[in-house]
Parts: C-alpha cells; sequence; structure tokens
C-alpha cells in the first residue's frame, strides 16, 4: 500500500479549527459570526477576549502572545506548548496508527476546495479596500498646515521646514472610524485623522494607514470606544494592502541608506532628529511587515518561503531598524533580526543593524521626555 512518510502530518493539517477547538476543550469562547472570542488558551495567558479564532477561515489570534496567529496545528503547540512533531501526535495519535489513504486524500481535497474559496474571497475584499483607500487617499486634503501636522508636532516630530514635501502625508477633518465586526461593517466614530499613503515594493499606491487625532489635545490619539459594546479600538488602522510596503517619509528618492522604524512617529522622530544624514526614512508600518514570517516562534531565522515581507530597494546598502524599546524586547529583537537577515540574504552585500532607542522607551518618548 503506498503510503506517505508519516501519514498523520497529512491528516493533522486538514483538521478543522472547530475538530481542535473541541479536542483542546477551549473553553469560554463568544461566537459572533465565524469568530470565537475569549481567553486565550495558551497558559498563563488567559484574558476576557484578547483571543480570536475563525473556524471558516482557520486561523487564530492573540492579542497578547501571538498577534500574527496561525492555523489549527499551531493552536494546538500554543495550547500545549508543545512543537509540531508533539501537535501532530496529540492529534492523530501515536505513529503508525492506520489512517485510511482514502479518507485523507478526501479531507485534503475538501481542504483544498476550503482554502481556494477563501482565497477568492480574500483577493475580493482586497481589492475592494484598495478601492475605499484610493477614494478616502483622493479626497483627502494637504497635510501642511493641518491638524495632523500639528499631532506629529505635539510628538515632538515638527516636520516643517525640513526640506522634503511630505508627499505620503494627508488630513482629513471627519473621518469616519469603520470596523468590520462580525462580518458587518460598522461605524464606531468619526473625527479628524492623519492619511498615511503606503507604497508597495514598486512604488505604487497600495493602501492607506490612518490616525485618528484629538484635534483638541496635539500629540492625543482619539479614542474609539464602541457606542454598543464599550470596548476600546486602536486609534490606528490600515485600509489596503500593507504588505512588502512602507510609509516613505522622505519620498521615494532611493538613499544608499534606509532608517526604518514601526510606526510614523518613532521614524519621524529619527528623522528630525537626522539620525543619519542624508538617509532615507521610511516607517515599515508594523513588525510582521518588517520581519515576514520566522522559522519557529521568535527564532530570528526568516522564513525565505514568505515573498510578502519588506524588502529593502535594491540601491540601498545599509538598512537601519529601529528598535522600540517599549515594544516586548524578545519576539521585537526576534522580528527585526529575521527582517534584517532576510534583506541581507536578497543583498548580501547589504550592511544591517538595528538601533535602540533605550530600554523601556521608544525613540519618540526619549525626545518628549528632554523637555
Ligand atoms: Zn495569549
Amino acid at each position: 500500500m503506498a503510503r506517505t512518510p508519516d501519514p498523520r502530518i497529512e491528516r493533522a493539517k486538514t483538521r478543522t479549527m472547530l475538530e481542535v477547538l473541541d479536542k483542546l476543550k477551549v473553553s469560554g469562547l463568544t461566537a459572533i459570526g465565524d469568530e470565537r472570542v475569549g481567553p486565550c488558551p495558551r497558559p498563563g495567558c488567559g484574558g476576557r477576549d484578547r483571543f480570536s479564532a475563525n473556524v471558516r477561515k482557520g486561523v487564530w489570534r492573540c492579542r497578547i502572545c501571538d498577534p500574527k496567529g496561525g492555523d489549527p496545528l499551531a493552536l494546538v503547540q500554543l495550547a500545549l506548548g508543545t512543537d509540531f512533531l508533539g501537535a501532530v501526535e496529540w492529534l492523530e495519535g501515536e505513529r503508525g496508527v492506520e489512517i485510511d489513504p482514502q479518507e485523507v486524500e478526501r479531507r485534503r481535497r475538501a481542504k483544498e476546495r476550503a482554502d481556494a474559496r477563501t482565497e477568492a474571497q480574500a483577493a475580493r475584499y482586497r481589492e475592494f479596500a484598495r478601492r475605499q483607500a484610493e477614494k478616502i487617499w483622493r479626497s483627502a486634503l494637504p497635510f501642511s498646515g493641518s491638524p495632523a501636522a500639528a499631532y506629529l508636532a505635539g510628538r515632538h516630530v515638527d516636520l516643517s521646514g525640513l526640506p522634503y514635501s511630505f508627499a505620503c502625508f494627508r488630513y482629513l477633518p471627519v473621518h469616519p472610524y469603520i470596523k468590520k465586526i462580525a462580518d458587518a461593517r460598522r461605524e464606531l466614530y468619526r473625527g479628524p485623522a492623519l492619511i498615511a499613503a503606503i507604497q508597495g515594493p514598486d512604488g505604487r499606491f497600495s493602501g492607506i494607514h490612518q490616525t485618528w487625532i484629538n484635534p483638541d489635545v496635539p500629540g492625543k490619539k482619539a479614542e474609539i470606544v464602541d457606542p454598543n459594546t464599550g470596548d476600546n479600538h486602536p486609534a490606528k488602522m490600515v485600509l489596503g494592502s500593507k504588505k512588502g510596503g512602507a510609509i516613505r517619509l522622505t519620498g521615494t528618492a532611493c538613499t544608499s541608506v534606509l532608517v526604518m522604524g514601526e510606526g510614523i512617529e518613532t521614524t519621524g522622530t529619527a528623522l528630525v532628529a537626522d539620525a543619519v544624514a542624508g538617509a532615507s526614512y521610511w516607517a515599515g508600518i508594523d513588525l510582521g511587515n518588517m520581519s515576514g514570517k520566522q522559522l519557529g516562534r521568535n527564532s530570528g531565522v526568516p522564513d525565505l518561503s514568505d515573498l510578502r515581507a519588506f524588502l529593502p530597494p535594491a540601491c540601498v546598502d545599509h538598512l537601519i531598524y529601529i528598535e522600540d524599546g517599549d515594544s516586548a524586547p524578545k519576539p521585537t529583537r526576534a522580528k527585526l533580526t529575521a527582517g534584517l537577515r532576510r534583506a541581507m540574504n536578497a543583498n548580501p552585500s547589504l550592511r544591517a543593524h538595528i538601533a535602540r532607542a533605550g530600554d523601556g522607551v521608544d525613540l519618540n518618548d526619549l525626545l518628549k521626555d528632554q523637555d
């Protein structure tokens, strides 16, 4: 009988999120559409609503211990603190248990069909989001002299007087905060916002990064509270694609040194401080984009099969990632390291390093504390 080397692995990969949640006896989850929201099943993590699993897409994430999350097999690893093979063994039993190859094949096909459906739906949504982002970008007002510029100045990122056009920034005075909750798009808030254009690796517009600001207190973000549930939501949101992209504060002109922080504020702080004269300053939007996938949790080793992560343009021969001291140190360091290694793999003559802002403070806070 023809058999794969360890058929349990193929079979384990076809386990659905529902099966895994059930077998793990994850309790306390609330069903909202396809989402199951509740405490994180990793021992010691817990909480109330930090964990969510999508039973249709077969993905989960935990805001605290793993914002990127993973598939059902990764959930078994998280919940039981075991490795990949340990998770397979727990799901499928000891090696040598006979599994009907026809059943494995049937499950594999069913999963393939489900994946194709999910991917088609995701592609439709991406296109919808990109068009929405473009519409918002076109409707937005100039940044210079706006409350958005005052917000950044309030964060000690005063860009006026710098020799750049900051064409990546715009401003909207009355911008709705729309969130997809349980498959319905709801407006939770409306107010002034800093709109930043995200440019893909090819330099083309790929989406927007939105920061809702408190117009009464320069330097403060808006407080976004769901009027129905009282839940707080982050004042920043990306619409469209950020993958492989960046917010190019100093414009698209290519320089040999590229300085990249995660957020606009951190990157802007380094720019205002003129940390590296003549360098480009781009914001990487999130650490996951700067890092790409890793081989193993917090390994710092890039998974080179991830082709959508950020890579510096070919003209860059020195890449500097700014480490925010206020993020969790170990995962942050691993992500930055993985990203730099990925970039060096693509360009072996690239020099790359991490600039630290100091323990427990990000570069931006550091500057604020000086006065
Ligand atoms: Zn967790």
